[in-house]
C-alpha cells in the first residue's frame, strides 16, 4: 500500500533519537482512515512540527504503518475518532498491546484523542485518555504539542479536557481560513486517487437531530482563491476531486469552483445536496462532472414531522426538485430517512412509503422522455440522539418498535420496482447510542464486550436490561 501513495508535501520532521515519537492512530482500517480528511489534516500539521517525529497507525495493526514500530514504543499516541463505535477497536488494541486502558494506572505512552466522537461525548473517555480535544483539532494540536514538550500543564489550553475538568464546555473552532485537503493520495480510499478538499465547514441550517450543525458552528465557506490554488498545485497527482461540505450549494463560489475543475479536465463528486438550494445549473454542472447518482436527505416522508425536527424542507420543494431531476434526466437517486424520531407516529412511517411511491409514479409518467429506468437507493437509519443538539434528551426508540417499523418498510418498499434498500443495523445503532450518551462508568462494560467477544446483539440485550 505504502508504495502506491503519493505524498503531496515534503516534511521537515525526520527521525532522530532526541525527538519525541508521536503516533497518529486511526481506529479503523487504512481504507477508512485515509478517506478521512480530518485524519489527513492533523497528520499534515504534526509532520510540519520539527521537534517531533510522527507516523500513522491503523486498526487492527499493533504497530505503526511506516516503520512497523510497536505502539508501546511511542511517547505519545493521538487517536482520531470520527465514529463512536471505533472506540471499541481502541479498547481491543490497548488490551492486545498491554497498554493500560485507564490513565491513572498508565505511565507511558501518553494517550490523547480528538475527532467529532470526542467532542460529542468526552465524558465517556474521561478516565482513558490523558487529554481530549474538544472541537476542531487544527486549532489545538500545535499548542498541545508545545505544552507536551514543555510542562504538560494542559489546563490553560481552551478546548483541552482532562479527567480533572468537570465540564468540557469549551469547544474551539478553527478561525483561520484553513482549506483542509488530502495530503496523501492513494488508490485505497473510498474515493480512489482523489484529492478531497473541504470547501466549507459547518452548516447554514439547524436540523434538531444533527451533530454537524451544532458542533461545527459557525458556517465557514473557504476562500475561493485558496481552493483554486490547491486544486491547481496538485493537479498532476490526482484523478478526481471530492468536494466536501454539508451542502456544496451553500458555498457562494461553488459554480466557479466546479467550472474551474472541469476546465482542468478533471471530474469531481460532492458529499450531499439540500433540495431547497438545488438549481438547474447545479444539476448540469454535476452531470458534466460525471455525477450519475444524486444523494438527498429528506429524513422523513411527512412534512409535519420534518417541521418538528426543524428540517425546513416542504413537500412542494421536494417535488419541485424531483421535477428538476426528471427534466435533467437524472435517473438514480439516493434518499436518506430516519426512523424513531421524537414525536413520530406510525402514519409518518407510512408517509415514507407514500412519498417514494409518488416519486416513482412521477418518474413513470415521464418514461417516454427519460427512455431509461434508473434506481432509487433508500437508506433507513434509526434516529440516535447526540449531545449538544436540541434532541439530546430523547431516547433512541425501543428495539421492538424499531423492528416493527423496519419490517413494515421492508415489506412495502420491496413492492416498488427498481428500489434498493439499505437498513442500518439496529444493534449497531444502539451501540452508537450508548457510546454517545454514557459516561466513564460504561467503559468497563465495553472492556467486557471486547474480552468476552460479545456480539453487538448479545451485548445490547444485556446492556438494555440495565441502561435502557
Ligand atoms: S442535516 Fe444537513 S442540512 Fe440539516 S443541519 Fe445537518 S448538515 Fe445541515
Amino acid at each position: 500500500m505504502y508504495n502506491r501513495e503519493v505524498t503531496l508535501y515534503s516534511y521537515p520532521s525526520k527521525f532522530s533519537k532526541n525527538k519525541i515519537k508521536v503516533l497518529l492512530y486511526y481506529p479503523n482500517n487504512y481504507y477508512i482512515g485515509m478517506s478521512n480528511l480530518g485524519f489527513q489534516t492533523i497528520f499534515h500539521i504534526l509532520k510540519t512540527i520539527p521537534d517531533i517525529y510522527c507516523e500513522r497507525g491503523f486498526y487492527p495493526d499493533l504497530c505503526s504503518f511506516e516503520t512497523k514500530t510497536p505502539l508501546k514504543k511511542f511517547d505519545l499516541i493521538i487517536f482520531s475518532i470520527s465514529f463512536e463505535i471505533d472506540f471499541i477497536n481502541i479498547i481491543e488494541i490497548l488490551l492486545k498491546t498491554e497498554i493500560e486502558i485507564f490513565s491513572e494506572k498508565r505511565n507511558i505512552p501518553f494517550l490523547a484523542a480528538g475527532g467529532i466522537a470526542i467532542t460529542l461525548n468526552p465524558y465517556l473517555y474521561k478516565n482513558v485518555f490523558d487529554v481530549q480535544f474538544i472541537g476542531e483539532g487544527e486549532e489545538l494540536i500545535k499548542e498541545f504539542i508545545n505544552e507536551f514538550l514543555a510542562n504538560k500543564n494542559f489546563s490553560k489550553i481552551k478546548g483541552i479536557f482532562t479527567k480533572y475538568d468537570n465540564f468540557p464546555d469549551r469547544r474551539v473552532y478553527y478561525k483561520d481560513d484553513l482549506v483542509s485537503h488530502s495530503v496523501i493520495i492513494t488508490p485505497e480510499t473510498i474515493f480512489s486517487n482523489s484529492l478531497l478538499i473541504e470547501i466549507a465547514r459547518g452548516c447554514l441550517f439547524a436540523c434538531n437531530f444533527c451533530a454537524v450543525s451544532y458542533n461545527y458552528k459557525p458556517f465557514r465557506p473557504r476562500n475561493k482563491e485558496k481552493i483554486l490554488s490547491i486544486i491547481t498545485m496538485h493537479k498532476d497527482n490526482y484523478q478526481k476531486i471530492g468536494l466536501i461540505s454539508s451542502n456544496v450549494c451553500s458555498h457562494p463560489d461553488f459554480f466557479e469552483i466546479g467550472e474551474y475543475i472541469l476546465k482542468l479536465n478533471k471530474k469531481f463528486s460532492i458529499s450531499s445536496l439540500r433540495l431547497d438550494t438545488l438549481k438547474e445549473e447545479t444539476i448540469d454542472l454535476l452531470k458534466k462532472a460525471n455525477n450519475n447518482t444524486f444523494t438527498v436527505a429528506i429524513e422523513t416522508g411527512s412534512e409535519k414531522l420534518r417541521k418538528k425536527i426543524n428540517k425546513k424542507l416542504t413537500d412542494k420543494q421536494i417535488f419541485n426538485a424531483i421535477e428538476l431531476f426528471i427534466k435533467k434526466k437524472v435517473l438514480n437517486l439516493k434518499f436518506y430517512f430516519l426512523v424513531g424520531l421524537p414525536e413520530e407516529e406510525f402514519e409518518d412511517i407510512i408517509e415514507i412509503v407514500n412519498i417514494i411511491k409518488k416519486f416513482k409514479s412521477i418518474y413513470h409518467k415521464n418514461r417516454n422522455y427519460l427512455k431509461h429506468f434508473g434506481k432509487f437507493t433508500i437508506s433507513i437509519n434509526p434516529f440516535i440522539p447526540k449531545r449538544n443538539t436540541p434532541f439530546f434528551n430523547y431516547k433512541i426508540e425501543d428495539i421492538t418498535s424499531l423492528m416493527q417499523k423496519y419490517s413494515f418498510l421492508k415489506k412495502e418498499l420491496k413492492k416498488i420496482p427498481n428500489v434498493e434498500l439499505i437498513f442500518e443495523n439496529i444493534y449497531s445503532a444502539y451501540l452508537q447510542y450508548y457510546l454517545s450518551t454514557q459516561n466513564e462508568n460504561f467503559v468497563t462494560e465495553l472492556i467486557n464486550k471486547v474480552k468476552y467477544r460479545l456480539s453487538n446483539k448479545k451485548f445490547i440485550d444485556k446492556i438494555n436490561e440495565i441502561y435502557y
